[in-house]
């Protein structure tokens, strides 16, 4: 069983590398922010409580995030191992996923770190789409839909999330440069960390995660259509 950490800013190509990684190994992909949005398009008063803190670009308190993330790797799927995505983004967020993985007697055993310059990061935010049925991600600068507003891969609709404006993404990278960068220092302590050159190519950065990972591409599945 491999769990794996992926840390970054908002914009590094978190959710674009782990929906890769998750079709490519036995991983499960676990957004906090995938579930939250999940939590509010159901209506439930948890994602009515994440929307307040996600509309100003702030962080959902620990003690909610947490409990969603543990609930959701109890379940069966998350048997054979984890890709944490946007999960831990604060020091107690971290302590606590320890404390519970060290009672289940299992671990983290990689954290990769993406890293990507501001400037870059709140272009790739502004232009970031989103696929409204299949979570599909595009970019309308770097990476745009062959036919605009619409998924290549399910033709369902592209919308920009609420807080990728740019108002609220300056406001989410200083949280994210506040709260979340300890954790760099924090797992490189550890022997976890493993830096990427989220900058490159797609491609290159999933060759670069797999090789970090130890896993080696050719025995992976290919990429899925
Ligand atoms: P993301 O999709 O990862 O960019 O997350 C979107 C928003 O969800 C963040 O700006 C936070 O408001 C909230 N969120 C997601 N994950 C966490 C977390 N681990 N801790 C606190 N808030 C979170």
């Amino acid at each position: 069983m491999t769990n794996v950490i992926l840390l970054g800013p908002p914009g590094a190509g978190k959710g674009t590398q782990a929906k890769t990684l998750s079709e490519r190994t036995s991983l499960t992909h676990v957004a906090s922010g995938d579930l939250f949005r999940a939590a509010l398009r159901e209506g439930t008063e948890l994602g009515m409580l994440a929307k307040s803190y996600m509309d100003r670009g702030e962080l959902v308190p620990n003690e909610v995030v947490i409990r969603m993330i543990l609930e959701r790797i109890a379940q069966p799927d998350c048997g054979a191992g984890v890709i944490f995505d946007g999960f831990p983004r604060t020091r107690e967020q971290a302590t606590a996923l320890e404390a519970a993985m060290g009672e289940h007697h299992n671990q983290i055993d990689a954290v990769l770190y993406l890293r990507v310059p501001r400037d870059v990061l709140l272009r790739r935010i502004a232009g970031r789409q989103t696929c409204k049925t299949c979570g599909a991600t595009y970019n309308i600068y770097y990476f745009p839909s062959h036919r605009p507003g619409i998924c290549d891969a399910c033709r369902g609709k592209l919308y920009q999330r609420s807080d990728d404006s740019i108002e609220t993404a300056e406001h989410r990278l200083d949280v994210y440069f506040e709260q979340t960068m300890p954790l760099i220092e924090y797992y490189q302590r550890q022997e976890l960390l493993h830096e990427i050159d989220g900058q490159r190519e797609i491609s290159l950065v999933t060759e670069a995660m797999l090789h970090a990972l130890k896993i080696n591409p050719e025995l992976t599945a290919p990429p899925k259509e």
